[in-house]
């Protein structure tokens, strides 16, 4: 062992400890529903990104035990090297008809979605723009490009400032390429990217549009279908990025777009190149999610009748929900110390939410983020609004934004 990689890493680990950065995850002793077990205790499971409970759909499930009998359980190579599986194949073309686009490409995840398609669509004589609250797998795939993207450098508008938008798009004609990136749903605060107007100021200064769906996916459009469908813009977004691992349920990324993207990618997408296909069961048992979307509309009333329900039932009781208009709920507490003592009182209470801090958001704007789903029963939301105001009146704080 070397002695100065070794004693680097505990002392950074200990100034994460200092900043409360440190993380330990808890462990989840049964299925991802919505209510669990988890550290040896029954709670209401408020922080998952199953939507549609399809994470444990016995028919998703069946689906993925059917192709283990027929095809064993791993893909055996990269798809381009070992041959591509017509299972894989057969995904593609279905998520394909699901997202109305030409051709779609699947990735291992949607953060490796990012990261390979992103560098693969810039040169260095372009400019990526980009919402300052985008998420790190789409900087960390900024980054990995040669174009100019810095912050520093004028290339990061402010949240939704379509104004903003504008004036960096105005001065960015130099530039052979200006590719414009957002999240459909930004993932800490539940609010939509304004999409249409984005697509138009894109249309007016010659730029091309990406946005990752990560969040949106199985929540919002025809049947789960995204911010594109949502707000009929089909044809009008160059690259729509899904992921498979949310609300699908079981794990992957996409990229939804031209076949002559889809092409290009397969040639020069690294994560693809490079990397192992999906278990032939991942794409059973994606192929078993969709035919559940595409025909049972119960899942997803189910989500939004509970995302509905959720919101309300903090409303009455003097909850701020920082504009949220999707399933994501940050419920606010302000100060650092504040949410993150909450986080820890409603797991004693039988509530598993997250407390989300500086830096992930900003300064005195912390959090306990929720995610109600399909999943969660009346009795569920109940019991975790009890908790709430228990914990709140405890901490005997006013949680209504100063
Ligand atoms: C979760 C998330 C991803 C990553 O997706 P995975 O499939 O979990 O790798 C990418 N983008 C956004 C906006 C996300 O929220």
């Amino acid at each position: 062992m070397n002695p100065g990689l070794q004693n680097w890493l505990s002392d950074e680990i200990d100034k994460l400890k200092e900043q409360h950065l440190y993380k330990v995850p808890r462990i989840l002793e049964s299925p991802a529903g919505g209510r669990v077990r988890m550290d040896g205790r029954e709670v209401v499971n408020m922080s998952s990104n199953n939507y549609l409970g399809l994470a444990n759909h016995p028919k998703v499930a069946q689906a993925a035990r059917d192709a283990v009998e027929k095809w064993g359980v791993g893909a055996g190579a990269v798809r381009w090297i070992g041959g591509t599986m017509s299972i894989h194949q057969e995904l593609e073309d279905r998520l394909a008809k699901f997202k109305s686009v030409e051709a779609v490409l699947v990735f291992t995840s949607g953060f490796t979605a990012n990261s390979g398609c992103i560098p693969a669509v810039l040169a260095d004589q372009d400019v990526v723009i980009s919402d300052e609250l985008n998420h790190a797998s789409i900087i960390d795939g900024v980054r990995l490009s040669p174009a100019k993207y810095k912050k520093s450098e004028g290339f990061v508008y402010g949240h939704k400032d379509m104004g903003h938008l504008e004036d960096i798009l105005s001065k960015a004609q130099g530039f052979s390429k200006r590719m414009v990136i957002t999240d459909g749903v930004f993932s800490m605060d539940g609010d939509i990217a304004p999409l249409p107007e984005i697509v138009a100021l894109a249309e007016k200064y010659d730029a091309f549009v990406m946005v990752d769906d990560a969040h949106a996916s199985g929540v919002l459009g025809r049947n789960g279908a995204g911010t594109t469908s949502h707000f009929d813009l089909y044809g009008r977004v160059d690259i729509q990025l899904g992921t498979l691992s949310k609300a699908l349920g079981v794990v992957g990324g996409y990229i939804a777009g031209s076949a002559v993207l889809k092409d290009w990618l397969i040639n020069r997408g690294r994560p693809y190149l490079f990397s192992t296909a999906h278990p032939p069961m991942v794409a059973a048992a994606l192929i078993a999610a969709l035919d559940v979307m595409e025909n049972d509309p119960e899942p997803m009333r189910k989500l939004w009748d509970n995302t509905r329900r959720w919101k309300e039932m903090l409303a009455a009781n003097g909850f701020d929900t920082m504009g949220s208009e999707t399933p994501i709920t940050p419920v606010y507490f302000g100060r650092e110390e504040l949410a993150q003592t909450a986080e820890k009182m409603l797991f004693e209470e039988g509530v598993y939410a997250l407390a989300i801090a500086f830096p992930t958001v900003a300064r005195g704007k912390a959090r306990i983020r929720t995610m109600p789903s399909a999943d969660h029963t009346e009795e569920d939301l109940n019991d975790a609004l009890k908790a709430f105001v228990k914990v709140r009146d405890r901490l005997a704080v006013g949680v209504a934004p100063g």
